[in-house]
């Protein structure tokens, strides 16, 4: 996961708006991105990450520190020469939004794009993730995501079945399964004797903007990585509430009562750019210690569950 903005509200020398990568299989060759704040497209070419290796944009709000760079993003990646289709998932009103920002800059698009307009449950679903949106508590409507690995498989010892002088053919295929096989010389092999543990599949929990609400909970249930929104310090407690939005303390509590391994805080106050965030981390880990403040670029992996 690349931190890509770690600001609330307005870009600062310090941070840029809200936008993250996620590249969970980095063999696909495919990236993810988490909204997509004015300026994105520069943040990313300050990495080694490629616009062209991006083919889905979850957004969380509509809120334009999360949205401004979309149309711009949309059209550089034309120009990088990408054919690779790509999906806009956001809330209703994200299709008006960026339609209405091509058609007035007539701008074109020589790949595939789709936009998708959410509501809650699954947003998106392959064999090998599943993308789920649980409503937030903010001033508009605003969503959480759960991505979900598949657990898989383990991997079958086919040096161990060679020793035995199993070949390769359809009786591998079945004691990958797990299946017990009657060999042909009537010795029996049962599957499960080969195939290591199945990997549990990684979850990782991305909040969007929102006060502190149960319904975090649920997103991020057993998260491995939780981002949290965290745009204030308790001492700004009052003003978390009444621009709906969470203190470090707060998105502390929301990891530790979800039993999340590792917290991230994003979507920081300018106010905290001078002073640091050291007092927003020691009220977070003072309820949870494995937290993190995000920072621009800042990366962090995502260990296979265990
Ligand atoms: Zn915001
Ligand atoms: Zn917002």
């Amino acid at each position: 996961m690349h931190f890509l903005g770690t600001g609330a509200g307005k870009p600062t020398n310090n941070r840029n708006v809200t936008s993250i990568a996620l590249n969970l299989l980095p063999e696909r060759g495919t990236c993810w991105l988490f909204d997509c704040g004015e300026g994105t497209q520069q943040q990313l070419l300050k990495t080694s990450l490629k616009i062209s290796k991006f083919d889905k944009l979850f957004v969380t709000h509509l809120h334009g520190d999360h949205i401004f760079g979309i149309p711009g993003l949309l059209t550089s990646r034309s120009y990088g020469g990408s054919s690779r289709p790509f999906t806009v998932y956001g809330p209703p009103g994200i299709r008006e939004f960026v339609e209405i920002g091509l058609r007035i800059s007539q701008s074109h698009i020589d790949y595939e794009l789709d936009i998708v307009e959410y509501s809650e449950g699954t947003v998106f679903c392959d064999d090998s993730f599943t993308v789920t949106a649980g409503k937030l508590e903010h001033r508009i409507d605003s969503y959480g995501f759960r991505i979900t690995e598949h657990d898989r498989t383990g991997s079958l010892d086919v040096e161990a079945l060679k020793r035995i002088g199993i070949r390769p053919g359809p009786v591998l295929g079945m004691l990958k399964r797990g299946e017990t096989v009657t060999l042909e010389d009537g010795r029996v092999i049962h599957g499960t004797d080969y195939v290591a543990p199945s990997i549990r599949g990684r979850k990782v929990a991305v909040l969007g903007d929102t006060r502190y609400t149960r319904q975090s909970l649920e997103l991020a249930r057993g998260a491995d990585l939780l981002v949290h929104e965290a745009t204030f310090g308790s001492e700004h407690a009052d003003l978390a509430e009444s621009y709906y939005h969470s203190t470090a303390e707060q998105a502390a509590r929301i990891a530790a009562e979800a039993g999340a391994r590792r917290l991230v805080l994003t979507h920081i106050s300018s106010r905290y750019d001078d002073a640091g965030t050291g007092p927003l981390l020691e009220e977070a880990q003072a309820i949870f210690a494995d937290t993190h403040a995000a920072v621009d670029f800042a990366r962090y992996e995502i260990a296979s569950g265990k």
